[in-house]
């Protein structure tokens, strides 16, 4: 995003991205949709690690149209009422685990190419949000460590399932210098199979670090699972 796109984002009167009601980029009748309960997730590979997190939404029109709109329409005005649900979600799970000292935020690298064509980075961007809000609101505070690094481009995770996924990730995410809190919580904009969480969790553990979980606006699975899941309920 460049200079005079933050600009216009700031002054021109936002119309929402879900209804086009003229006031805002999102409406509060819109925002009100993701009020709804915590939703908990859980992803494992192969070799038997299990990462926890929690996700505003299921990854419905409405979400997957707020994420697009933040990471390709710079939309980035949207990221404070996301990551406000994130937030919540986040202080929900924490309270009942009752483990606010300590706790920092990694957010998920970019891809390189990514983060060029938009000048910023998602998840970065939200956990700063998540941070501030839990900050202004909440008065917990938690600090955000962007200490991850993604070491090549890795190919586009959406057209991959299992194994490739897996095997394209592997050694992909480097950590850069150690976080300075002992609980980390892993922020990305949304999961799927889970492989790039899982894959920066391997990272921090590597590194002597406790992962322990995430935090994502929306959760999804790859289409093959999501018969499996269905059959299965
Ligand atoms: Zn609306």
């Amino acid at each position: 995003m460049n200079v005079i796109e933050e600009f216009l984002n700031l002054v021109l009167p936002g119309i929402c991205v879900l209804c086009q009601r003229k006031g805002s980029p999102l409406c509060s009748a819109c925002k009100s949709v993701f009020s709804g309960p915590v939703i908990e997730v859980q992803r494992s590979n192969t070799d038997g690690f299990l990462l926890k997190g929690f996700a505003v939404s299921h990854y419905s029109k409405s979400a997957a149209t707020l994420v697009h709109e933040l990471k390709e329409n710079s939309q980035t005005s949207l990221a404070s009422a996301m990551a406000k649900h994130m937030a919540t979600s986040l202080a929900a799970g924490l309270k009942e685990n009752n483990s606010f000292r300590s706790v920092c935020l990694v957010p998920i690298p970019s891809k390189k190419t990514s983060f060029q064509k938009r000048g910023f980075n998602p998840s970065l961007l939200l956990a700063k949000k998540i941070s501030n809000y839990l900050r202004k609101q909440k008065s917990i505070k938690i600090q955000v460590e962007n200490c991850l690094r993604l070491n090549r481009e890795v190919l586009d995770q959406a057209s991959q399932v299992g194994l490739a996924r897996r095997q394209n990730l592997a050694g992909a995410i480097s950590l850069v210098r150690p976080p300075s809190s002992k609980e980390i919580w892993l922020v990305d904009d949304v999961v799927t199979t889970g492989s790039t969480l899982l894959e920066a969790a391997r990272c921090l553990s590597e590194s002597g670090l406790r992962v322990s979980g995430f935090v994502v606006f929306a959760e999804t699975l790859p289409k093959h699972l999501q018969k499996a899941r269905a059959a299965a309920i």
